[in-house]
């Protein structure tokens, strides 16, 4: 089916990013947290292109798949809120994907990381790149009848500009919060795997 082809070359993309990005991940990791975010993510995405192998091709169970494989191959904070996330909006794609169902996907896929997460807009974490992404999504797809690949475009744009205002707050959550006011001035790395994670489901979606 041509929606579960789909996944599975997102995932790879979105694999092989990761693979690219390790060491940046790490990086931004090293300065405001514990320096593993970019071999955590690596380690999951190579895990779910693992597991998809033996997948039922249909999107909520491919996506599922992907989910339960972060959770337990990424570890730390990041592998159940990325996972977890997935597992839970996955249930959002069971009649396959369409503008409506993404925007359900997208919709509870923020609404859960947020739950778990207990962070919101403003505490420096991958809060501040999907809400904006979501938001955007649902209002070009709702509001101004976008196409979802054009909407997905308006998203990532958001996504960047979300990341891009994690560096100049202060953490309220995760490891960076521990450095108080020291973690002004760094870029989050959750919120940055989030956006290259977006522009890779774009670039397959194009
Ligand atoms: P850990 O901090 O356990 O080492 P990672 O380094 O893999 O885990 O992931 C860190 C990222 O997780 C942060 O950059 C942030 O974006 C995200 N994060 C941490 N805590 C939370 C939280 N409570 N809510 C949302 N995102 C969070
Ligand atoms: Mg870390
Ligand atoms: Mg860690």
């Amino acid at each position: 089916e041509a929606q579960a082809e789909a996944i599975r070359e997102a995932t790879a993309a979105m694999a092989d990013r990761m693979a690219a990005e390790k060491s940046v991940l790490t990086d931004l990791d090293s300065a405001i947290g514990d320096a593993d975010h970019g071999a955590n993510m690596n380690r999951g995405f190579q895990a779910a292109l693992e597991r998809l192998e033996d997948a039922d091709d249909d999107p909520a169970t491919l996506v599922k798949t992907v989910g339960v494989a972060l959770v337990s191959e990424v570890g730390g904070a990041a592998g159940p809120l990325y996972g977890g996330s997935l597992m839970k909006a996955s249930g959002e794609l069971e009649e396959g994907v369409t503008a409506e169902s993404s925007v359900a996907f997208a919709e509870r896929y923020l609404e859960t990381v947020e739950e778990r997460g207990k962070a919101s807009v403003g505490d420096k974490t991958m809060v501040d790149a999907i809400t904006p992404a979501v938001h955007t999504y649902k209002k070009s797809i709702e509001v101004d009848d976008c196409d979802p690949l054009e909407a997905l475009g308006k998203a990532v744009d958001a996504a960047e500009r979300g990341v891009a205002f994690t560096t100049p707050i202060r953490a309220k959550k995760g490891r960076a919060s521990y450095l108080g006011w020291r973690s002004v001035g760094h870029q989050d790395p959750g919120a940055t795997s989030t956006l290259y994670l977006l522009e890779e489901l774009l670039e397959v979606a194009r």
